[in-house]
C-alpha cells in the first residue's frame, strides 16, 4: 500500500495565495537539474532540484534543507530516516507549494513558487511538516488526524526550538489556527470525521491537550516531546505499518502516563470540544490578539507554557542508526 503523507496548505496561507497574480516570469532559469547532498543530524538528504525556473540560489536551498532538518532532528532526537530523498519543483507563485511524504522509499517533493524568495524559505513551514512525517509510523488511514495532527502541531515548535520561530508567532498563531480543529455540527468524532478541519487542526489539538496534559500529570518533567522521540527510537518511522495502539502505548510509556491513550479513547468516537478560552487562560496566553504583552508570566501553566518551546537536553542524538 503506499504510505503517503499529502499536506494541504492551512487555510489562511491557501486564501493570500490566491490574491497573488501568477504568470509574470521571474527569477533565472535552471537548464539542468541539480544534485547535492547535504549531511544532517544523524542523516543524509539528497537534494535533487529539478530542471525549471528559480528566484533562489543553490545556497540559500541547501541552506533551507538544512535549517529544516535541523528544527526536525532538534525536537525528535535526531533526524528520522538515515537518507532521504528530497525531489523539488519549480512551480507559479511565490511560496513554498504542495508538499508529500513518500514512507516507502523515504521520499518527499516539495513545490517551489518561481518568485519564492529567500525570505519564503527562511519562513516556510512546508518542508518540515513534511520531513516530521519521516518520524512516525503509518497508523492507518481512518487514522489520518494522527499523523497530520501531529506535524501541524509540532511544526512550529520544533522550528521555535532552532529560533526560527519566537514564541509569540507560535502562540499566536495556535490561538488563530486551533480553532479550526473544533467538531462541527454531524460530527462523530476524530476517527469517524475525515474532513480538512478536524484531520489537521483537529489532529493537532489532541497533540496540544495530550502535551498539557502529560506535563500537568509529570510535574513538567515530561511532555509530548518524550513520547514523540521514544516512538521514532522503537522504529517508528513511516514506512512501518503500526497499530495506532502500539504507537500511543509506546509513547505513553515513555512519559510513565496513560495520556495519549485516554485521550484517544476520549476523542476517537465523540465530538470532545476543546476549553480554548480556560487553556489560554492557564498558560498566560492573550485570547484575542491585542497591542501589548500576549504573555502572561504569572499564569498558572506559564512555567508549561516556556517548557514546551525549550529543547530538551541533550537536543540532538548523533549517529543514524536507530537505538
Ligand atoms: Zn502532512
Amino acid at each position: 500500500m503506499p504510505l503517503i503523507a499529502a499536506c494541504r496548505r492551512p487555510l489562511i496561507a491557501a486564501l493570500v495565495a490566491l490574491s497573488v497574480t501568477s504568470g509574470v516570469a521571474h527569477g533565472a532559469e535552471w537548464r539542468n537539474a541539480r544534485s547535492t547532498q547535504i549531511p544532517v543530524d544523524g542523516g543524509l538528504v539528497e537534494v535533487n532540484v529539478h530542471a525549471g525556473r528559480y528566484s533562489v540560489s543553490a545556497e540559500s536551498i541547501n541552506d533551507w534543507v538544512t535549517r529544516s532538518a535541523h528544527a526536525v532532528s532538534t525536537y525528535l532526537g535526531r533526524f528520522p530516516v538515515e537518507l532521504l530523498r528530497l525531489e523539488i519543483r519549480s512551480e507559479a507563485g511565490d511560496d513554498v507549494g504542495f508538499g508529500m511524504a513518500y514512507g516507502h522509499d523515504h521520499h518527499i517533493e516539495v513545490d517551489l513558487g518561481h518568485r519564492a524568495n529567500a525570505n519564503a524559505l527562511m519562513t516556510d513551514w512546508v518542508l518540515v511538516h513534511e520531513m516530521l512525517h519521516m518520524g512516525h509510523p503509518d497508523v492507518g488511514d481512518r487514522h489520518k488526524w494522527f499523523k497530520e495532527g501531529l506535524a501541524t502541531y509540532v511544526e512550529p515548535i520544533a522550528r521555535a526550538q532552532i529560533g526560527n520561530r519566537t514564541a509569540q508567532q507560535v502562540w499566536n498563531g495556535f490561538r488563530t489556527q486551533l480553532p479550526q480543529g473544533q467538531p462541527q455540527p454531524g460530527d462523530r468524532g476524530l476517527d469517524f470525521t475525515p474532513t480538512w478541519g478536524r484531520i489537521y487542526w483537529g489532529g493537532a489539538l489532541y497533540f496540544f491537550v495530550s502535551d498539557i496534559a502529560i506535563r500537568q500529570q509529570t510535574g513538567n518533567r515530561k511532555g509530548l516531546q518524550d513520547a514523540l522521540r521514544a516512538i521514532l527510537r522503537a522504529g517508528g518511522t513511516l514506512d512501518r505499518d503500526w497499530s495506532i495502539q502500539k504507537t500511543l502505548a509506546i509513547g505513553d510509556a515513555a512519559t510513565g502516563t496513560t495520556v495519549l491513550q485516554d485521550q484517544y479513547q476520549r476523542m476517537r468516537a465523540r465530538p470532545v470540544r476543546v476549553d480554548l478560552e480556560r487553556i489560554w487562560q492557564q498558560l498566560g496566553v492573550s485570547p484575542e490578539a491585542a497591542p501589548g504583552p500576549q504573555v502572561d508570566e504569572k499564569a498558572p501553566l506559564a512555567t508549561l507554557r516556556t517548557a514546551i518551546l525549550t529543547p530538551p537536553d541533550p537536543p540532538v542524538k548523533t549517529g543514524g542508526a536507530p537505538d
